[in-house]
């Protein structure tokens, strides 16, 4: 969803001919794993900003519905192309269609090529000395440090020959991508701007006024210490090595370990995290539904829709808790930090499966992206590659002191809590009876008392492990 960058477009326009950019909408198969409603709002706006570009240009984006092979074989023959061009993907019916598509299509003369754009390094490209795929980050990070610098950026071609006007495009308007809900995609539309000028500009905002401080503030929830590029690299409306560079260049110029310097390791660990989750999809795609340790199958996961519904409406009676769960209703995003001590209390304390919390993040989140997602709630469940222990419990009153010192961040989110003074906030059930009335709170009544006690939650998460320790690995 971007022109910079975008090595498949540009060897398209090189080519010399015509080139007929198009988006294909394919969301009916049995074997989809169906975006999610925030990543709908963000694919129609992305889309829009994507046309406009292209327009800029002297071309438009075409938009076709229903299974990519078949619309692009339909497509190829009313065209008479000679060629598709695409960035390739890492999801299971990605790499099918990568792979059905030649055996469609060359033989009747159409060439197929497939370019690099979503990640700094191709799964094939890296491997232990035993030629494995990596299971564990740290080796995998330093593997890829050991690659060498990411090839230079690809400049957007300045222009573009038309579409023929003999191409039809469905109306975006028809796919009904936006939620019908007003309020909750104004929400959206206030916290994002999608398309590739907002990545860009996103980009540039961070590299001035957040690489420097990233190690010191990423942690902390009340902060903008993070960059918020992930759903613009969700939607490919930036590249990795467009943000790789940037930093580089940054840290440079602020020369070494002052200023960004200080910042650019950890923000590109980071990035190489994303990276990790898809090698780890791209060798091992069953992560996309079941543990990665096998013997996590045996787990004695509960059943418990209403601790869900809790969970997923920011009511369990954890403010730190809840106010995750009300940012991501709100804006579709949740800090790092708090997205793990969330998913902790999700799948250690209520011991609901993973899979329902990843379910509910697809759909909510705007950067729901089906590697980083699973892959991060099996680190987080303990069964996942390189997985945090399981006994790694997160207490979610002692997180919250330490990461919302001040309880901005709760009370920003829950309002019913704005009056409770910062050392009560993590914890309101303790507080006294006076000064919950004075704050007007009625645990209960207006925000929730716990849906469960903590330290007897974390003793039966600690049970049910033992069924599985020994066969988890
Ligand atoms: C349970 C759980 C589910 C998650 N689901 C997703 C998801 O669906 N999509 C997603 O992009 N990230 C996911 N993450 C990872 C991480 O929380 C987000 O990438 C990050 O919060 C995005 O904010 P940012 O862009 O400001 O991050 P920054 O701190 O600015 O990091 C820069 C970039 O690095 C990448 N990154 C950072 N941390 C991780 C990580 N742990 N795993 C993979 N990539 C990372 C992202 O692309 C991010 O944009 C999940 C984390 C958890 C604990």
């Amino acid at each position: 969803m971007r022109l910079h960058d975008q090595p498949a477009l540009t060897a398209a326009a090189a080519a010399g001919g015509p080139v007929i950019p198009v988006f294909i909408l394919d969301d009916d198969g049995p074997d989809r794993w169906a975006m999610g409603a925030a990543g709908r709002w963000w694919l129609h706006e992305s889309l829009v900003a994507l046309d406009k570009d292209l327009r800029k240009r002297g071309s438009r984006l075409v938009l076709a519905r229903g299974p990519a092979l078949d619309v692009l074989a339909d497509l190829a023959r009313e065209t008479d192309a000679r060629a598709i061009y695409w960035s390739r993907a890492y999801e299971p019916w990605a790499l099918k269609l990568e792979r059905d598509l030649p055996r469609a299509l060359e033989s009747s003369g159409v060439r197929c090529r497939r370019f690099s754009g979503q990640l700094l390094i191709e799964p094939e490209e890296i491997a232990t000395a035993s030629g494995d795929p990596y299971r564990v980050f740290t080796p995998f990070y330093k593997a890829c440090l050991n690659a060498g610098e990411p090839d230079a950026i690809v400049p957007a071609p300045p222009v573009l020959p038309p579409v023929p006007d003999a191409v039809d495009s469905d109306k975006l308007q028809s796919w009904k991508l936006q939620p019908s809900g007003p309020d909750w995609a104004g929400g959206l539309a206030a916290a994002w701007t999608p398309g590739e000028a907002g990545a860009l500009a996103r980009l540039d905002e961070f590299l001035d006024t957040g690489l420097a401080g990233y190690e010191r503030t990423r942690d902390r929830p009340d902060r903008e210490g993070t960059s918020r590029l992930s759903a613009h690299l969700r939607f490919g409306e930036i590249s990795p090595r467009q943000i790789w560079h940037g930093v580089q260049k940054a840290a440079n110029k602020s020369g070494g370990k002052a200023g960004a310097g200080a910042g650019a390791e950890g923000f590109l660990r980071q990035l190489l995290w994303r990276e990790f989750s898809a090698h780890l999809l791209f060798h091992w795609p069953h992560i996309l539904h079941s543990p990665f340790r096998n013997g996590f199958s045996a787990f004695p996961w509960r059943d418990d829709e209403t601790a869900l519904l809790a969970w997923q409406r920011g009511k369990t009676g954890y403010p730190v808790v809840d106010a995750g769960m009300r940012e991501l209703l709100a804006t579709g995003w949740i800090h790092n930090r708090v997205r793990m001590i969330v998913a902790s209390f999700l799948v250690k304390d209520l011991l609901v499966p993973w899979q329902r919390g990843e379910e509910w993040f697809r759909d909510t989140l705007v950067d729901a992206e089906l590697a980083s997602n699973a892959a991060n709630w099996q680190w987080v469940a303990g069964c996942g590659a390189d997985a945090a222990p399981y006994g790694r419990i997160f207490n979610p009153v002692l997180q919250g002191k330490k990461f919302d010192p001040q309880g901005a961040y709760v009370k920003a989110w829950i309002p019913e809590l704005a009056k409770l003074p910062k050392s009560h906030i993590h914890s309101p059930w303790r507080a006294p009876e006076k000064t919950l009335a004075k704050a007007g709170v009625a645990l209960g009544e207006g925000y929730p008392a716990p849906i469960v006690d903590h330290k007897l939650a974390r003793e039966r998460a600690l049970e049910a492990f033992a069924v599985v320790r020994g066969r988890a690995g």
